[in-house]
């Protein structure tokens, strides 16, 4: 799995150090090279995450090699921090982050954009006998101060929808106040509404007015 999924270098930088740093083992001056890498996690050679940036100093003369700071001598350290501050990790180590990023905020504005217009419930748009839909509230409303109302369907058949709906209602929506509604605060108790069921689609679907919340 470690060759899927594992870290990865690519080299930004090759300086020279300063002439008057001596090599830490053979003692030359302006023998040593530093030089930068990026280091960066990858999945299937995609950089996925940055991990960070490393330096190794190699000395031309005895050809010793020093990696990471710590086991550098002090005389090295001041240059080799200016060489890392100088490298700049490329831009796509944050290949998949930035695209993880994107779609995760995508996401999030497409998810308040769906609760703001009440889109959030999939509706295949078939009529199911008892099925309860609610109006929309108008955009220009409070939830608190806005009027809603309630259909019910009570009779299907191959053309029609038979629904009963309720007067304006006000105040707090939940599941339970929608059933003593629908029993108690009907519009016209002893007529039957009908709508032929491309009517019906076209009220409950898309853009329409009513959404099915049960
Ligand atoms: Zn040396």
């Amino acid at each position: 799995m470690l060759f899927l999924f594992g870290k990865r270098s690519s080299q930004l930088v090759v300086e020279s150090l300063p002439l008057d740093i001596a090599c830490a083992y053979c003692g030359t001056r302006g023998s040593l090279t530093g030089v930068v890498f990026a280091d960066y996690l990858h999945f299937f050679w995609i950089p996925v995450l940055p991990l960070g940036k490393s330096c190794v100093t190699v000395c031309g003369h005895c050809k010793q090699t020093l990696s990471g700071q710590f086991q550098m001598p002090p005389a090295y350290r001041p240059a080799v921090r200016e060489l890392e501050k100088q490298a700049k990790t490329p831009f796509w180590h944050f290949g998949v982050l930035a695209l993880l990023v994107a779609a995760f905020a995508i996401a999030l504005i497409g998810g308040a954009i769906a609760s703001l217009t009440g889109d959030h419930r999939f509706d295949s748009g078939e009529p199911a006998l008892g099925a309860r839909y609610r109006s929309k509230p108008s955009r220009t409303s409070t939830p608190a101060d806005s009027t809603y109302y309630l259909i019910q369907i009570t009779r299907l058949t191959t053309d029609t929808v038979d629904y009963k709906m309720t007067v304006g209602l006000r105040g707090r929506f939940s599941t339970a106040s929608a059933t003593v509604a629908l029993r108690d605060s009907l519009d016209s108790p002893s007529a039957v509404r009908k709508a032929p069921r491309s009517v019906w689609k076209f009220m409950c679907t898309g853009q329409g007015i009513f959404r099915r919340f049960d």
